[in-house]
C-alpha cells in the first residue's frame, strides 16, 4: 500500500491507461479523483472501480483552465488534498501532414500539451500550498521522440509535453514536488483501435517492437504507480518508456 493516505487525480480516466492507473492507485491505497470529457463512460468507470468513499468523478475538459482548476478544487473539497496528478487525457488523430487543418492542430495541442501544462500548474499550486511535496506525471508517448508524419500533431504535442515535464521538474524541485513522464509504446486501448483500423498498420508496429506484442494498460499503470510512490523518490524530470523495446530498435 505505497500510496496510503494520498489523493490522486487522473485525467482521461474513462479510457484504457487512465482507468488502469486509477485502479492501480486505488489498489495501492490512494483516494482517486477521475476527470474526463466523456461523462457517461466516466460515471460508469467511477461506479465500477470504487465507492463514494474512495472515488470522485468530475466531468472536465483538460484544454480548459476553468475545468482543470475545478477538478483540483473538487479533489481538495472531497479528500482535502492533492498528492498525485496524472495528466493522462490525450487524443491522436491519424492523417497526412498536409491534411492537418489549423483547427485540428489547435485542438490536439490544446488537449495534449496545454492540458498537461495547465494540469501541472494547477496541481503544483495546490501541492505548494500544502507544503508536503507531491508527484506530477505526464502521459507522454514513444512518439515524443519519433518522426512519424501520420501523427504529426500528436508527436509534436508529446515532444512538448516532455519539456513540460523537465522544466516543471526544475521549477518545483525546491518544493519537494517531482515531475515525471511515462512514454508508452503501443498499448491495447481505444486510442489504438481508432488509429489502426487496418491489420497491416498493426503488423508494422509489431515488427518494430522487439517484444513482439502490444502492451497492456496495466503495464503502463505499474510504471505510473512506481513513479507516484516513494520508491521513485530520487527520480524527477525523467520520462520512462514502457514500450517493449521499441525505442531502442
Ligand atoms: P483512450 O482513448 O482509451 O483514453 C483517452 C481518454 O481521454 C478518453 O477517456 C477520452 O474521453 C479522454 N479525453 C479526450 N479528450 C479529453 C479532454 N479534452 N479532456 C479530458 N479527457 C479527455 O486512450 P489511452 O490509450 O488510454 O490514452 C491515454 C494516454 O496515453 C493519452 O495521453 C495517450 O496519448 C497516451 N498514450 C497511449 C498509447 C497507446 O498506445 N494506447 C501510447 C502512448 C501514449
Amino acid at each position: 500500500m505505497r500510496l496510503q493516505g494520498r489523493t490522486a487525480i487522473v485525467t482521461g480516466a474513462a479510457g484504457g491507461i487512465g482507468r488502469a492507473s486509477a485502479i492501480r492507485f486505488l489498489a495501492e491505497g490512494a483516494k482517486v479523483v477521475l476527470g474526463d470529457v466523456d461523462e457517461s463512460r466516466l460515471m460508469a468507470t467511477a461506479a465500477a472501480i470504487g465507492t463514494d468513499e474512495t472515488v470522485l468523478a468530475v466531468v472536465a475538459d483538460v484544454s480548459k483552465k476553468a475545468d482543470i482548476d475545478a477538478l483540483v478544487a473538487a479533489a481538495v473539497g472531497k479528500f482535502g488534498r492533492v498528492d498525485i496528478m496524472l495528466n493522462n487525457a490525450g487524443i491522436a488523430p491519424v492523417m497526412d501532414f498536409l491534411d492537418v487543418s489549423e483547427e485540428i492542430y489547435d485542438h490536439v495541442l490544446s488537449v495534449n500539451l496545454k492540458g498537461a501544462f495547465l494540469g501541472t500548474q494547477a496541481a503544483a499550486r495546490q501541492m505548494i500550498a500544502q507544503g508536503e511535496g507531491g508527484v506530477i506525471i505526464n502521459m507522454s508517448s514513444i512518439n515524443s521522440g519519433l518522426a512519424n508524419p501520420n501523427v504529426a500533431t500528436y508527436a509534436i504535442s508529446k515532444g512538448g509535453m516532455n519539456q513540460v515535464t523537465s522544466t516543471a521538474a526544475v521549477a518545483f524541485a525546491p518544493y519537494g514536488i517531482r515531475v515525471c513522464g511515462v512514454g508508452p509504446g503501443t498499448i491495447a486501448t481505444d486510442i489504438i483501435k481508432g488509429a489502426f483500423t487496418e491489420r497491416a498498420g498493426m503488423d508494422a508496429i509489431l515488427a518494430r517492437t522487439p517484444m513482439g506484442r502490444l502492451g497492456e494498460p496495466e503495464e503502463v499503470a505499474s510504471v505510473v504507480a512506481f513513479l507516484a510512490s516513494d520508491d521513485a523518490s530520487y527520480i524527477t524530470g525523467e520520462t520512462i518508456y514502457p514500450d517493449g523495446g521499441r525505442r531502442v530498435l
